[in-house]
């Protein structure tokens, strides 16, 4: 079995503006190296769904789910400080999400080794009720959700390595037993919440965790810190599915935070979570592009990320 790529060329006609860092140059330039190193074929995916209003009303209220849509047909360009649309951007946010709830389909129906959304808009700051930080639906969450009510599974794991807090995705399960969030990222930084006291509430206490690194961390303290953490929190959970918001903003280049990876720490860092996931869940992962702003940082980046997943 071979890892799949999700994606869509509609995700290129969201539109948000000139000179937005969440721009459609990211996918394009990731999918042009992918196919000129002979990585696109053997994994690329068509995605055949969208998910449904219902699907997306699992996460966020049905008014927001709705307001989406008429922003977009009513040719609303901004939502929040930093989020822009346009007139594709609805149907590829629940083509961004649909990407996500058939990739975790193929995986609990053991089709692929693993998989890979190459989606946007990113989804991990979402929140329930509002756009927010470049997101609309919350990919991931909408995905956690599919298998918990969907597939019957009782302990899923998310890893969120985007270099900033996804207060969307711990908002959505901060009272969920059943969902562990781990989120590594710079602090303070946008959006500020992402705090080590955060530690979920009610049946989710002991189901959050932040780990944060200041501005300036190297890439050998971040790895040492990774390493730990993500192995003390697959042990104490057991998971039973791995999904992982993969931003690619703790890169060294990225112009929106200051921390120090390159490409072949992500390697490692996927290849750590595959094999932790091997060993106790089954091998099942799905992995969601969230941020990522230097282009040729995060292509390589995917790139590295992608060979490691299938070599897993
Ligand atoms: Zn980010």
């Amino acid at each position: 079995m071979t890892t799949a790529i999700y994606y869509d060329e509609l995700f290129i006609e969201h539109d948000t503006g000139d000179s937005h860092p969440e721009a459609p140059a990211r996918l394009a330039k990731i999918v042009h190296q992918l196919r000129r190193h002979r990585h696109w074929h053997p994994f690329f995916q068509e995605i055949t769904r969208h998910a449904t209003d219902g699907e997306i009303s699992l996460v966020h209220s049905p008014e927001y789910v709705k307001s989406i849509a008429a922003a977009c047909e009513n040719g609303v360009l901004q939502l929040d400080a930093d989020t822009w649309i346009s007139e594709k951007s609805a149907e590829a946010a629940k083509l961004a999400a649909g990407a996500g709830l058939q990739a975790v389909a193929a995986i609990m129906h053991e089709e692929f080794k693993n998989a890979f959304c190459l989606v946007r808009p990113p989804g991990h700051h979402a929140e329930q009720d509002r756009a927010m930080g470049f997101c609309l639906f919350n990919n991931i969450a909408i995905a956690a959700k599919e298998l918990l009510c969907n597939f019957g599974l009782k302990r899923i794991m998310i890893i969120d390595w985007d270099v900033h807090h996804g207060n969307g995705t711990q908002n959505a399960f901060y009272d969920n037993g059943n969902v562990y969030y781990l989120s590594f990222h710079q602090w303070p930084l946008y959006p500020q919440s992402g705090l080590q006291e955060e530690v979920g509430v009610e049946a989710g206490i002991g189901a959050n965790k932040n780990i944060v690194f200041p501005a300036g961390t190297t890439a050998l303290a971040y790895m040492d810190k990774f390493k730990t953490e993500v192995e003390k929190s697959f042990q104490y959970f057991q998971p039973e599915f791995v999904l992982l918001s993969a931003g690619f903003d703790a890169h060294i280049n990225d112009p929106l935070a200051d921390l120090s990876l390159q490409a072949n720490d992500y390697f490692e860092m996927t290849r750590l979570v595959c094999d932790l996931a091997q060993q106790i869940a089954q091998g099942r992962l799905v992995s969601f592009l969230e941020g990522g702003y230097a282009l040729t940082a995060l292509s390589d980046s995917v790139e590295a990320h992608i060979h490691a997943l299938n070599s897993a």
